[in-house]
């Protein structure tokens, strides 16, 4: 039987100005796998966000970085200060890139990380299993010089985070996941950025085949576009079920 899921978008801008002049919000996602709470990339907002959807900072178990970009990572340390209380409870792990952790460019603070019960370090192909929950390094993708791991959360919950469009990921990615989350930043390619564009994601969902994509994490030409209609142009294209990420959606996955 599988796990009853469900995934709260609190956040679905992508880029410089829909993230930081917060023309839409950020702040990742939250992944409910029956009792156990997976919060992905806190983003600026996160913290407040949350707050506004009921849940209980302590109620989560794992936090999950894609990379240390501050729209995926902005709000990592206040969540650890919340979800354990000020260091009072324990039972919250978190799974990151090395890059994340250790270096020059570290952005989880070293006094904070005695609050966690685990910390695991993401490597390509790498499966990590905490507080029940796997976690799989699907591949490593090329994103502005920031070390970023696509993932699998769970059984089939795919998320496809930033990265440079490479025909690696046709055979890499999982073929029929329930759920494929794909940052889809651009519209059209735009070489020498690091970010999917529709096209891409076209080639990648025609392969992968999803129950359901759904597409995130826009940039200006794609808020000014519409996402809906962009969501669908690809579900009459490809005939696979495509939806637009809005703040706050929710969705649920039997
Ligand atoms: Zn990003
Ligand atoms: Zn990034």
């Amino acid at each position: 039987m599988r796990t009853p899921t469900k995934v709260t978008f609190l956040g679905t801008a992508g880029g410089r100005v829909t993230t930081f002049r917060l023309v839409r919000r950020s702040g990742g996602f939250l992944v409910e796998l029956g009792d156990k709470k997976v919060h992905v990339d806190p983003g600026p907002g996160a913290f407040v966000y949350l707050k506004e959807k009921g849940i209980d900072y302590r109620d989560i178990d794992l936090i999950v970085l894609s990379h240390i970009h501050l729209d995926h990572t902005a709000d990592v340390n206040t969540l650890i200060e919340a979800c354990t209380d000020g260091g009072k409870r324990r039972g919250l792990s978190l799974v990151a890139p090395r890059s994340a952790i250790e270096g020059r460019d570290r952005i989880v603070l070293p006094y904070l990380t005695s609050r966690l019960d685990r910390v695991e370090i993401l490597e390509e192909g790498r499966s990590i299993y905490t507080d029940g929950i796997r976690i799989r390094a699907i591949m490593r993708h090329t994103h502005h010089g920031a070390e970023t791991y696509g993932l699998e959360i769970g059984e089939g919950i795919v998320y496809l985070s930033c990265a440079r469009y490479d025909k690696r990921m046709l055979e890499t990615y999982p073929k029929n996941p329930r759920l494929m989350i794909i940052n889809t930043t651009f519209y059209k390619r735009r070489p020498g950025i690091d970010h999917l564009s529709v096209e891409e994601v076209k080639e990648l969902i025609a392969e992968c085949r999803p129950d359901l994509t759904v597409i995130t994490h826009f940039s200006m030409e794609m808020h000014q576009r519409d996402p809906n209609l962009v969501a669908k142009e690809l579900n009459e294209e490809l005939g696979l079920s495509v939806v637009a990420a809005y703040d706050g959606m929710e969705i649920e996955l039997k």
